[in-house]
């Protein structure tokens, strides 16, 4: 991690922008590296998450870390985050007050990584990024916003409560290292939408 993102961890860790700090257990800032190019966000911690205070670590996690692997990708080799750092009581799907206090720790985090993809998970973290619900339409496509490349697929929790979507989010995982593959080898990338 650079300085930069070390500042970010530790603005996250110490942040009371909004209530949600007052029934968290920990914070839970981004983990992982910048260097693959793909930053993957998330809706916000769970229970496991709030505990160990690191993204990703429960259940969804695992399906996460299984499909990269999968993918010929190692979970290190990636940024993993949520666009909301604290965990909503009962895992409540966060407020869009939550969501706006939050938004200037993800956008610092895109800043300093400046991923090549960003990989949305799930309709929550869709509407926080891109506006809207409509990631059943967008999901799989690529999508390009105030010169940012997206890529929304479902969230990997999903798969815990319907196991066919497993397929569904390992072929779009392996889409998206496709892509980025073209996108590292200088190759215009075509948009399927715009946001
Ligand atoms: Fe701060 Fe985000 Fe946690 Fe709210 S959810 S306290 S804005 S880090």
């Amino acid at each position: 991690m650079t300085d930069e993102m070390d500042s970010i961890t530790a603005a996250v860790r110490r942040c009371t922008r909004c209530s949600l700090c007052e029934t968290r257990t920990n914070a839970v800032p981004g983990v992982g590296s910048g260097k693959s190019g793909v930053m993957f966000v998330g809706e916000a911690p769970g229970r496991s998450e709030d505990l160990r205070g690191r993204p990703f670590v429960g259940k969804a996690g695992k399906i996460l870390t299984k499909v990269l692997e999968d993918a010929g990708v190692s979970r290190e080799s990636v940024y993993i985050t949520n666009t909301v750092k604290c965990r909503p009581p009962q895992n409540r799907v966060p407020h869009q007050s939550e969501r706006d206090a939050c938004r200037a720790h993800l956008d610092s985090e895109m800043r300093t990584l400046e991923p090549a993809i960003i990989c949305i998970m799930g309709n929550t973290a869709y509407g926080s990024i891109l506006g809207g619900t409509g990631i059943t339409d967008k999901r799989g496509k690529i999508i390009e916003k105030d010169g940012r490349i997206y890529f929304p697929t479902i969230h990997p929790a999903a798969v815990i409560y319907n196991p066919d979507l497993a397929t569904v989010l390992a072929a779009d995982i392996k889409k998206l290292f496709g892509i980025l593959g073209d996108v590292r080898a200088g190759k215009k990338v075509a948009c399927d939408d715009s946001a």
